[in-house]
C-alpha cells in the first residue's frame, strides 16, 4: 500500500450551508464550505491543505493563463436513502486527469492522492451533497500552471484542486442539435481526448453562432472532411438504429466519457448490440430517411443522458422519435439513476462510499 500525506485541514469558521436553498439551486454558482489544494514545486506534490473555500492570488504572469496549461475533471457525488454519500467512478476520474496532465505536459498526481483529497473534501462537506432524487454535489478537480514566467515552455510549477457545487434535479430540455460541417473541435494528434481548457474556449464561437441558429448544440464532426460525428457539445454522442447501439469509436479527438463507458457497458450487460465506430453524418440522414434511427441522445457528467430531438444537418432540420418511445435510453436514465443512489446493485463495483 502507498502511504499517502497526512492532509492540513483548515475548518471554515463560518459555514454557508444554512444560505442553502434545496429546492432551488443555480448550477455552478454556489460552492460547498471547503476546497482541496495542493503545490507541486521542485519536482514534487507538496503537503495537501484543505481549506476554506475562497479566492487565490496569483502573478498576472501565471502561466495557465497565457499557454493554456489547464486541464479539469467533472464527476458527481450522491446520497443514498440512509444519507450515506457515494462517489460514482471516480478512480476513473483521476485516471483520465492524468492522461489529459501527459498531453498536456503537466505532471501526474498519484491516484492515492486524488482519492483521498477527495474523501476527506466530500467528508468534510457532506452536508452539501443535497438529499434529493435527482440531485447531487458536482465537483470539479483540475489543475493549471503556476509558473510565473512569460516564455513559452512547460510550467515548472502546478497547482491541483478540487471544489464543489450542489447542483438541483436536471430536468434536460430536449436537445435540437446542428452537425457542425465548418469548425472543428479538435482533429487526430490533437487534444481532443484530453480535458483541457483550450478545447473549450476554441468551441464557445461555433456554440454561440449554432444558438442563434435555433439549436442548442453542436455535433462535432472529424477535422478532416466533416463527414463523420464525433461528439455533440461536452458529451459523448449515441445513437440507437435498428434496436442496436451506435456510438463513434474513441480516438486522440474524441473524450472518453466515464458515462459513455457506463452505457455501452449497461447495453452490453441486456445483450444488447453495441457498435463503437464511424458513423458517417449521411448514415444518420438514412436510417432517418428509413425510419430506423430509434433514438438519439448526449451523455455526459452534468446531464447524464440528454435525449436529441431534432438535428441540423445542411440547413435541413431532422425531428426524432417522441421521448417515450425511446426504451433503451429510458431504461439506461433510470438504471444509471439507481446505481448512483444504491437502489440498483452495483454489478461493476463503480460506486465509492465516502
Ligand atoms: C467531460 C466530457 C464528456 C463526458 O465525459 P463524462 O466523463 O461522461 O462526464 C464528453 N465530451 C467532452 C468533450 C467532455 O469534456
Amino acid at each position: 500500500m502507498i502511504e499517502t500525506a497526512s492532509i492540513n485541514i483548515t475548518r471554515t469558521p463560518a459555514s454557508r450551508i444554512s444560505e442553502l436553498d434545496y429546492n432551488n439551486i443555480e448550477f455552478g454558482k454556489i460552492f460547498a464550505d471547503h476546497m482541496f489544494m495542493i503545490d507541486f514545486v521542485d519536482g514534487q506534490w507538496q503537503t495537501p491543505q484543505i481549506l476554506p473555500y475562497g479566492n487565490l492570488s496569483l502573478s498576472p504572469a501565471t502561466s495557465a493563463l497565457h499557454y493554456g496549461q489547464a486541464i479539469f475533471e467533472g464527476m458527481k457525488a450522491y446520497k443514498d436513502a440512509n444519507g450515506e454519500v457515494l462517489l460514482f467512478r471516480p478512480v476513473d476520474n483521476a485516471r483520465r486527469l492524468n492522461l489529459s496532465a501527459e498531453r498536456m505536459c503537466m505532471p501526474t498526481l498519484p491516484e492515492e492522492l486524488f482519492m483521498q483529497g477527495l474523501s476527506e473534501l466530500i467528508q468534510l462537506d457532506k452536508d452539501w451533497v443535497p438529499p434529493t432524487p435527482g440531485t447531487a454535489l458536482y465537483i470539479r478537480p483540475f489543475m493549471f500552471a503556476t509558473d510565473a514566467f512569460v516564455g513559452v515552455r512547460p510550467s515548472a510549477n502546478y497547482k491541483f484542486m478540487i471544489f464543489c457545487c450542489p447542483v438541483g434535479a436536471y430536468y434536460a430540455n430536449p436537445l435540437r442539435v446542428k452537425i457542425e460541417t465548418d469548425y472543428t473541435r479538435s482533429v487526430e494528434g490533437g487534444a481532443g481526448f484530453a480535458k483541457a481548457a483550450g478545447n473549450y474556449g476554441a468551441s464557445m464561437l461555433p456554440s454561440k453562432l449554432a444558438q442563434q441558429q435555433g439549436y442548442h448544440q453542436l455535433i462535432w464532426t472529424d477535422g478532416k472532411e466533416h463527414k463523420f460525428l464525433e461528439e455533440s457539445g461536452t458529451m459523448n454522442l449515441m445513437f440507437v438504429i435498428d434496436g442496436k447501439l451506435i456510438t463513434p469509436a474513441l480516438s486522440t479527438s474524441i473524450l472518453a466519457g466515464i458515462t459513455r463507458d457506463s452505457v455501452l457497458q449497461l447495453a452490453r450487460d441486456w445483450g444488447m448490440p453495441v457498435e463503437e465506430r464511424q458513423i458517417a453524418a449521411d448514415e444518420i440522414i438514412v436510417a432517418h430517411a428509413n425510419g430506423t434511427l430509434q433514438e438519439a441522445f448526449g451523455c455526459g457528467t452534468a446531464a447524464v443522458i440528454a435525449p436529441i430531438i431534432t438535428i441540423g444537418y445542411e440547413g435541413k432540420d431532422y425531428d426524432l422519435p417522441a421521448l417515450e418511445t425511446r426504451e433503451f435510453s429510458n431504461k439506461v436514465a433510470a438504471e444509471l439513476d439507481k446505481i448512483k443512489t444504491g437502489e440498483a446493485p452495483d454489478l461493476h463495483n463503480w460506486m465509492v462510499r465516502i
